[in-house]
């Protein structure tokens, strides 16, 4: 055993250091002290109990495996407006119909499966734990990221004035991805006598986590059987009601006193969806029961099961201790960490927030034995906002995995590439040609966004029409891209990736139509990654003309199919194109499409899209003035029967995407043989044009700009890059994060790290690397993979160091500064760094 974990298994909470300090911090703000014994780099602490942070806390301090995640709520918790303890499974969909506003609508959510989690405890007869009533005298809870435990550590006295103890760990097991377990100590500190605990496995819950959907149908279960295991063992079999997924839970709860069983009066209670064991048993003052709850959660998608129900239960009779699972879960987030984790210097809360982000993007996709059919959930499964859908966000988290855990990659990308039919249809149902992704995905990849939404401003239901946003499908293309750029799998561009690619490319073929004026191809009807702009302010017809990003990216997927079709052999290229219909006057006009597309220009910059600069200017002051915080314009606009469509205002990074995407010289080029003047300063202008105009209504839109304004203004893209970092954890957009976490902000945050500071590049085949850092960081240490090769990095301001650590036999190229060195495994190199 690895000595880290060693000293985690030894380090268990049953005699509890010193009371917790009754602190408080800001809500959403960890607290600066680290509890005694940790490292306060792998450590989020909140001290102090605040109900109005709880939701927050909640969403960061949950705890997953790429399987099932649990939001980090009291055990003693149950859904009450303070407190939503939720669990979902990865790509847990199931569909119900409402009627809203005169019409049904048919929402799929990502379901709020059964609470594994409720642990409680009363003195026979009297009041159930609850930290609302009770006197808290110290509360602290922990997010373990190194270990991937939570720690809950806190103190309570009742009316009669006895105080107790609480100390508690948990786990969702890293690599028993059925598995997961509480160790709950507790220490009568001034009293004796009977207690009674009571483990639930609760069935009952709804979905009621995101309160603009309150009015939309929630109840996704219903309950199969329950009943009781053994001695000490309950179970529950619940299935969704539409998609028919059923999943079965027990759990196995028992009471010690050190390394002795504590002899228990035992109680099941039955209910028509919860069922409980109740232990009653004697404490003493001072001394310490630990009560542990062991829990399988099985699901019918689950490889290698006869049935979830009875795997659960089986579960009960292998009856593993809290101690007996550590060890293996230990060593799987050691393992993750030792290939994930970054490294920067001074640490603080930068490090802090960094893990974090690496911690949740763990935990949401992870390297899973049991196989799951999904993508990137936008919002991670930590919450019900935007219903756990996939949308073009994963083009933000897709450079973390392809850099450390391709395998994850390829099974992302086959999620969208199994549903190229669904995508093909859709297509076809609209006149088009190719495949037309969601811009919300689901399950089964048909189009997951809702058709009208509600203004939590005033109430309202208005219609939706972001679907208009095409572009996904760009999004889809470029990660089918990259992640052949990075791994070179030559054999998933064949068998897959070629495919998407075409087809996507053949979509926005179909989507371009031939301007007889101007002799150019355009793009009507679309939506950019602004929503703020979703159409002309008096026209009805949705979308807008030419949105550059997406006319830039069309012709980007054109380029990258014809790639791909040379990079195949002709036999294949000739077996797919006869697959899909495809004669060769489609990439002829790919080839004029490249030539001859449109992008609109305005006052010297990029035009977000056609006619943008005849909408009125807005009156950022005066809106500033009247409703400080206007990130979401959209909603104050609207409410007040204005809308932002009138205006030169954005939600997020649109035209600068462009930057994000492609490297100046691969836009220079394009926009060369479209025939527009590129120059050097382009970026300069367009970043003064529209930073400006920009509300940040989206925490994608601070990951953008930190990376774009990197090449240009260091400073400044060091502030946005921290405004980004901070995206979850302050819970910038007030009130977002406890709805789920921003995956797209946490693995672009990383990304800016690796891209720029390491100043990684895999364009073409060979791993490069510019390190700059940013004035403020002195070192940065990071692995990556690229093409089976493990690579340790380590740089400051003046020097870089790099090590060929793991991978196959013999030598590779990789770029330092623009110099190529052939490296084996074990070679390292070292080399000063220019100033600046
Ligand atoms: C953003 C989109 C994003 C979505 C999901 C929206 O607020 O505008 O760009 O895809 O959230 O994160």
């Amino acid at each position: 055993m690895d000595r880290e974990i060693a000293d985690a298994v030894a380090t268990g909470p049953a005699a509890p250091a010193a009371p917790p300090a009754e602190v408080d911090v800001p809500p959403g703000r960890p607290a600066p002290a680290a509890p005694p014994g940790g490292d306060p780099d792998w450590l989020l602490v909140y001290e102090g109990y605040d109900p109005s942070a709880e939701g927050l806390r909640e969403a960061l301090c949950a705890l997953g495996n790429g399987v099932f995640v649990t939001r980090g709520a009291g055990e003693e918790s149950q859904a009450d407006g303070v407190h939503y303890p939720g669990t979902y499974l990865a790509g847990g969909y199931n569909r119900l119909p409402t009627e809203v506003a005169g019409r049904t609508i048919i929402n799929e959510d990502l379901v709020n499966f059964p609470n594994w989690l409720p642990l409680t405890w009363r003195p026979p007869g009297g009041r159930w734990l609850d930290l609302g009533t009770l006197e808290v005298l110290g509360y602290r809870r922990v997010l373990d990221m190194r270990r991937g435990l939570l720690l809950r550590d806190f103190r309570v006295r009742d009316d009669d004035g006895r105080i107790t103890r609480v100390a508690s760990r948990r786990l969702v097991h890293m690599d028993h991805h059925q598995l997961a377990a509480i160790e709950y100590s507790v220490t009568p500190e001034n009293w004796s006598g009977p207690i009674e605990v009571r483990s639930m496995l609760d069935g009952s819950v709804t979905n009621s986590g995101v309160t603009r959907y309150r009015d939309l149908a929630s109840r996704h279960l219903e309950t199969v059987a329950l009943g009781a295991v053994g001695e000490s063992g309950i179970w529950l079999l619940s299935r969704t009601t539409q998609s028919r997924l059923e999943v079965g839970l027990s759990a196995n709860t028992r009471a010690w006193r050190g390394d002795e069983e504590v002899a228990a009066e035992r109680r099941v209670v039955e209910e028509p969806d919860r069922v409980a064991l109740h232990l009653t048993f004697d404490v003493h003052e001072g001394e310490t029961v630990r009560v542990e709850k062991v829990v399988h959660l099985y699901t019918s998608r689950d490889p290698a099961i006869s049935e979830a129900a009875l795997e659960a239960r089986e579960g009960v009779e292998r009856a593993p201790t809290f101690a007996d699972i550590l060890p293996t879960h230990l060593a799987a987030w050691s393992g993750l960490w030792r290939r994930a984790d970054i490294r920067i210097e001074p640490a603080g809360s930068e490090q802090v927030m960094l893990r974090l982000h690496i911690f949740h993007m763990l935990q949401t996709v992870s390297l899973t034995k049991i196989a799951r059919d999904t993508g990137i959930p936008a919002r991670g499964w930590h919450g019900e906002a935007y219903r756990g859908h996939v949308f073009w966000d994963e083009i933000f988290v897709f450079p973390f995995y392809n850099m450390h855990f391709s395998m994850i990659t390829r099974s992302l990308l086959l999620y969208r590439w199994r549903r190229l039919d669904r995508a093909r249809w859709a297509a076809r149902r609209e006149g088009y040609r190719g495949a037309m992704f969601p811009w919300q995905s689901g399950s089964n990849g048909k189009e997951e966004t809702q058709e009208i939404h509600l203004n939590p401003k005033d109430g309202t239901w208005g219609p939706d029409l972001s679907r208009r946003q095409r572009h996904v499908n760009a999004a889809v293309a470029y990660n089918v891209w990259q992640y052949y750029a990075v791994t070179g799998d030559r054999e998933f561009l064949s068998r897959y990736g070629a495919e998407m690619l075409i087809e996507i490319a053949r979509f926005f073929d179909s989507l371009t139509t031939e301007d007889p004026a101007t002799g150019r191809f355009v793009i009507h009807g679309v939506m950019g990654p602004d929503e703020y702009s979703e159409k002309y302010p008096d026209s009805d017809e949705p979308g807008v003309r030419n949105n550059a990003y997406t006319n830039v990216m069309a012709v980007w997927v054109m380029e990258r199919a014809l790639e791909s079709m040379d990079i195949l052999s002709p036999q294949r290229v000739a077996e797919l194109a006869e697959r899909i219909g495809m004669g060769p006057e489609e990439p002829e006009r790919w080839r004029q499409i490249l030539r001859r597309m449109t992008v609109p220009f305005h006052d010297g910059v990029i035009s977000q899209f056609e006619d943008y600069e005849t909408l009125e200017e807005f009156d950022w002051e005066g809106y500033r003035a009247r409703h400080g915080d206007i990130s979401r314009l959209d909603r104050i606009l609207k409410a007040e029967g204005d809308t932002p469509d009138r205006y030169r205002l954005s939600k997020q990074a649109d035209v600068l995407m462009l930057y994000y995407l492609l490297t100046p010289a691969d836009l220079a080029r394009i926009l060369a043989r479209l025939g527009y003047d590129y120059s050097d300063d382009l970026l300069r202008r367009t970043i003064d044009y529209y930073l400006p105009r920009t509300t940040h209504g989206s925490t994608l839109s601070f990951v953008v700009h930190a990376s774009v304004m990197d090449r240009i203004e260091r400073d400044v893209a060091w502030e946005m890059f921290r405004e980004a970092l901070r995206s979850d954890i302050e819970d910038v957009q007030g009130g977002t994060t406890p709805e789920g976490i921003h995956m797209g902000a946490m693995g672009g945050t990383v990304d800016i790290v690796m891209r720029h500071y390491a100043g990684i590049e895999t364009g073409d085949g060979v791993i490069g690397f510019s390190p700059r850092l940013p004035a403020p960081l002195a070192s940065l240490r990071l692995r990556v993979l690229h093409r089976g090769r493990w690579y340790g990095i380590a740089a400051t301001h003046d020097r870089f160091a790099l090590e060929v650590e793991e991978g196959p036999p013999g030598t590779a190229p990789v770029r330092i500064l623009g110099h190529d060195h052939l490296l084996a495994v074990g070679d390292r190199v070292e080399v000063d760094l220019p100033e600046g």
